[in-house]
């Protein structure tokens, strides 16, 4: 099936372009989406995380205490790993078991860390798509957004790849400025939508047309 990763910094519009792209018949798997699930109370990472890292890693409602872990995943390179090696392999698995069944036009992986992650995601995908804006408004939004500090969000963006980083292994770029209303946004990523569509459409016929 034919694959996009779309990737992008904290609060650059990847979850607003995903949920179109489901609305207009592109299959998601959202690797973020199956963090959550797999941390939230009764998740499959809940006991591994408890053994690895201890009750104080899971707060009163059986959840991973998420600021606790981050604190600790920021402090400390070693407990960053061991948290990791535990829940890459069930979001891997989660991933698999999604895409495995997977009916819609195409397929798209929601992937914030898909820069980082060295060169795993960009051999599993036809695409990379990259959702690009400035730091300034990305800090705007998720303030916004979320009850994180000016700092904290600052210790999350600076451990992600640069811009830079991201626009050097996009196939396609979808600017979401500052200056980018919702209504522009939605045209921009409808223009892309379409464009893999017809690509799909190509694959799956096994045919390309060319004017
Ligand atoms: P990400 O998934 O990349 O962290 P989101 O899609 O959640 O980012 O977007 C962050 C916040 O910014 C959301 O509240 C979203 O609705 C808002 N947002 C994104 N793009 C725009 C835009 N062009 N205009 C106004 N608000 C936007």
């Amino acid at each position: 099936m034919f694959s996009i990763g779309l990737t992008g910094g904290i609060g650059s519009g990847k979850s607003k372009v995903a949920d179109w792209l489901a609305e207009w018949g592109a299959s998601v798997v959202d690797t973020d989406r199956i963090a959550h699930a797999l941390t939230a109370p009764g998740g499959g990472a809940v006991a591994p995380l408890r053994t690895a890292f201890g009750a104080a890693a899971i707060g009163p409602d059986g959840a991973l205490d998420r600021g606790w872990m981050r604190e600790r995943a920021f402090a400390d390179p070693a407990a960053r790993q061991q948290l990791e090696s535990v829940l890459h392999p069930l979001i891997d698995r989660a991933v698999r078991d999604e895409a495995g069944q997977a009916r819609g036009r195409y397929l798209v992986f929601v992937v914030p860390l898909l820069v980082e992650s060295a060169g795993k995601w960009r051999d599993r995908v036809d695409r990379i798509c990259v959702v690009d804006c400035d730091p300034e408004t990305q800090m705007r939004r998720v303030q916004a957004r979320s009850g994180l500090t000016h700092d904290t969000i600052e210790r999350i963006m600076s451990a992600q790849a640069s811009r830079e980083d991201r626009l050097a292994v996009a196939d396609d770029v979808i600017v979401n400025d500052d200056a980018t209303g919702l209504e522009t946004l939605r045209r921009r990523v409808f223009r892309l939508h379409q464009a893999w569509s017809d690509h799909a459409s190509g694959l799956a016929d096994g045919r390309t047309t060319h004017g």
